[in-house]
C-alpha cells in the first residue's frame, strides 16, 4: 500500500440538448453549422441587450438533478463571474455562484465489484464561451458556441482511486444520455471535465493544496492524467515538496504528461456580483412534475434488475444498458416471447399461471435472446451504437428466435434469414417459406436422406462400424449437405449412430 491516500474531486460540464442557447433564441447547433452563424446581439455581448432564461435548459437540469438526488432550490439566482478572454465578448460569463439550482446530490457507481456512493456538492446552470480555435499562426474565434447551456457539476474529494473517477464520468455521461439532457461527447466538447488531485499522509484527514487537471478531452486521459499525477505529486511528498498552493496543469495528450499552467484565480479574482439583468431563477411545481414523469430507471438500477430478473452476467447486462436503446429492444423482444408462450400455452398472460411458466422459460429466452442480438445482429449491423439502422421490429426478432427455440430452423439458416432481416426487415417466417428453409424434422425423410449417404460411402460405413467413429462428422456433413442445409443436426446424428450399429 502506498503511504499516501489519493483525494480526487471532479468538475463537469455538461451541455444541454437545447433547441436554443440558454439567453437568446439562436440555435444550439452551432458545432454543425458555419462559424460565426447560430449568433445574434444578445450571444455576442453587444451593449443594451437582455438575457432571457431558456425555460427548456432549466427543465433538462432539473431532470438531471433529479436523477442524481439533489436537493432542488425553489429560488435560485444568476451571477456575473467576470474575465478576460477572446472567447468571451462580454467580458463576463453569466453563471450561478453562491445560490446554485441544486446541492447535495450523489451518485452510486461500482467499482471492483463494489458499490460506492459519491457526493455531488452542487449543480448549477451557466452559459458557454465562444470557442478559440488555434491555427499555425493565428487564433480563430467561433462565437456559435457562446452561450451554450451547460450543467456544471462539482464532486466532493470523494475518490481515492482514478479509476473510481473515470468509471463515475462514464456513468454520469450514461446518465445524460438516457435523461436526453446531453449528447455527453467528451471527444466533441459536450461533456467536459477538469479534476482536482492532491494527496496526503494515510491516516491524516486534512485536506492539502490541490492541483486542477484540465484540457482532458477523454475517459482515458482522465484516468491517466490522473495516474501520472499520483505519481509525480508522490515523488514531491518523498522529497517533502508536497504542493503549497492551488495549481493548474495541463493535460499534454501526445507527450502523455501534465504541464504546469498558471496559478488559480481565487473566486474574489472573479469579482462575482448578482445578474442585474436577470430576475431570481424561480422552479415552479410544472417544472417538478416535468422532471417527476421523464426520470426513468437509471443504468446501474436496470443493470441489477437484468442481473437478477434474466440471469445475465455483469457484462452481459453493462452491454445491453449501455445503449438505452439496445435494453428497451432487450426487452421488448423477451416481452413479445412472453406474449407468444402464454398463447402456445392456451393460458392468459395476465394470470398467474403465465408468471409461473414466464419464470420457468425466462432465463433460457434471455441467453438466447441476448446470443442472437450480441453475436449474430450486431456483427450484421457492423457497430453496436447504430440503432436507427435496425429495421427488425421486436416481434420480428422474437419471431426469429422463436423459430431457432422450436427447432424449426437451424442456426445456419436462422442466420441468413437473420441477414434478409437486416435488410429488408420482412417477417422471418415469410423469408423461411420464400427461402425454402424451413427445417426437415419428418424422421423419414431424415432417415431415407441418411440410408442414401451410407450407401454412397461404404468403405467409410465400415471403418465406423469398425471403431473409427469420428467418422460421425463426416456423415452428418454428407447429409446437411444433401439437405441443402436444411436437416435437423441433432435427429441426422441419432438416425447415423442407429443405422451404423
Ligand atoms: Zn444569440
Amino acid at each position: 500500500m502506498s503511504k499516501y491516500e489519493t483525494i480526487i474531486g471532479l468538475e463537469i460540464h455538461l451541455q444541454l440538448k437545447t433547441k436554443s442557447k440558454m439567453f437568446c433564441s439562436c440555435s444550439n447547433d452551432g458545432e454543425n453549422q458555419k462559424p460565426n452563424t447560430t449568433v445574434c446581439p444578445i450571444c455576442l455581448g453587444h451593449p443594451g441587450t437582455l438575457p432571457v432564461v431558456n425555460h427548456e435548459a432549466i427543465k433538462l437540469a432539473v431532470l438531471l438533478s433529479s436523477a442524481l438526488g439533489f436537493r432542488i432550490y425553489k429560488k435560485s439566482k444568476f451571477d456575473r463571474k467576470n474575465y478576460f478572454y477572446p472567447d468571451l465578448p462580454k467580458g463576463y460569463q453569466i453563471s450561478q455562484f453562491d445560490e446554485p439550482l441544486a446541492s447535495e446530490g450523489h451518485l452510486i457507481i461500482e467499482h471492483n465489484d463494489k458499490k460506492m456512493r459519491i457526493g455531488i456538492e452542487r449543480l448549477h446552470v451557466e452559459e458557454d464561451s465562444a470557442k478559440n480555435i488555434h491555427t499555425k499562426n493565428e487564433t480563430l474565434v467561433d462565437f456559435n458556441r457562446a452561450g451554450t447551456p451547460l450543467a456544471e457539476i462539482v464532486t466532493k474529494p470523494d475518490f481515492r482511486d482514478p479509476g473510481q473517477a473515470k468509471i463515475f464520468a462514464q456513468e454520469l455521461r450514461l446518465i445524460a444520455r438516457y435523461l436526453g439532457v446531453s449528447d455527453a461527447d467528451m471527444e466533441k466538447g459536450h461533456m467536459r471535465c477538469d479534476a482536482n488531485i492532491s494527496l496526503r499522509p494515510q491516516g491524516d484527514t486534512k485536506l492539502y493544496a490541490k492541483t486542477e487537471v484540465k484540457n482532458i478531452n477523454s475517459f482515458k486521459s482522465l484516468e491517466k492524467a490522473l495516474l501520472y499525477e499520483v505519481e509525480r505529486q508522490t515523488q514531491l511528498w518523498d522529497k517533502k515538496q508536497a504542493p503549497k498552493i492551488t495549481a493548474t496543469r495541463g493535460w499534454d495528450d501526445d507527450k502523455q504528461i501534465t504541464v504546469e499552467q498558471r496559478t488559480k484565480e481565487g473566486s474574489a479574482d472573479y469579482r462575482y456580483f448578482p445578474e442585474p439583468d436577470l430576475p431570481p431563477l424561480i422552479i415552479d411545481k410544472e417544472i417538478l412534475d416535468f422532471a417527476k414523469q421523464h426520470l426513468p430507471e437509471l443504468p446501474l438500477a436496470k443493470q441489477f434488475r437484468f442481473r437478477k430478473e434474466y440471469g445475465l452476467n455483469v457484462e452481459e447486462a453493462r452491454f445491453l444498458v449501455n445503449e438505452k436503446f439496445w435494453s428497451g429492444y432487450f426487452e421488448a423482444v423477451m416481452s413479445e416471447l412472453r406474449t407468444w408462450l402464454c398463447r402456445d400455452e392456451k393460458i392468459h398472460p395476465d394470470s398467474d399461471e403465465a408468471d409461473k411458466i414466464w419464470e420457468e422459460h425466462k432465463a433460457k429466452f434471455a441467453r438466447l435472446t441476448f446470443t442472437w442480438l450480441s453475436n449474430e445482429l450486431f456483427k450484421l449491423l457492423g457497430n453496436y451504437s447504430d440503432f436507427h439502422k435496425t429495421k427488425i421490429s421486436p416481434e420480428n426478432m422474437a419471431e426469429l428466435i422463436k423459430l431457432v427455440y422450436q427447432k424449426k430452423i437451424n442456426n445456419p439458416s436462422a442466420q441468413s434469414i437473420l441477414a434478409k432481416m437486416v435488410k429488408t426487415g420482412d417477417d422471418p417466417s415469410v423469408l423461411a417459406e420464400k427461402m425454402d428453409i424451413a427445417q426437415i424434422d419428418d424422421a423419414g425423410t431424415l432417415e431415407d436422406m441418411v440410408m442414401k449417404i451410407i450407401m454412397l460411402h461404404p468403405e467409410q460405413a465400415q471403418q465406423y462400424r469398425s471403431g473409427k467413429v469420428a467418422l460421425l462428422q463426416f456423415f452428418l456433413g454428407q447429409v446437411m449437405r444433401e439437405s441443402k442445409g436444411k436437416a435437423n443436426p441433432q435427429k441426422i446424428e441419432e438416425i447415423i449412430k442407429n443405422k451404423l450399429k
